[in-house]
């Protein structure tokens, strides 16, 4: 399957999970301080910025066990500025889509 048929196809039967209630990606606010230290010295003051105005997030996937119910964590990146998923969709999506065929969660095994 080319690149972008297998993110297609990723795309629609993560879709087709996630509206029976299966699998989910959300956001959720990086509590932790994002440390400008981690950039070049020249974009420090730009990243500081953008944290201020667009917050700090992290982008978790998730799956519903079928035995307890629960949201599993299948896939997470965080310190994340603003909720642009910066590529890590389909890569989340394929982790949350392979993790709700399980028969259940590691709790419940
Ligand atoms: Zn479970």
């Amino acid at each position: 399957m080319k690149p972008q048929h297998r993110e297609a196809h990723t795309a629609v039967v993560f879709q087709a999970l996630e509206e029976a209630g299966r699998v989910r990606l959300r956001w959720q606010e990086d509590h932790e301080r994002l440390d400008v230290d981690d950039f070049d010295e020249t974009q420090r003051e730009e990243i500081a910025r953008l944290a201020e105005a667009e917050g700090v997030w992290g982008l978790i996937a998730e799956f519903q066990c079928p035995l307890c119910r629960r949201w599993k964590h299948s896939e997470s990146v965080w310190a994340m500025i603003g909720q642009d998923d910066g590529g890590y969709a389909p890569q989340f999506k394929r982790a949350a889509i392979h993790d709700a065929q399980k028969e259940c969660c590691d709790d419940c095994a």
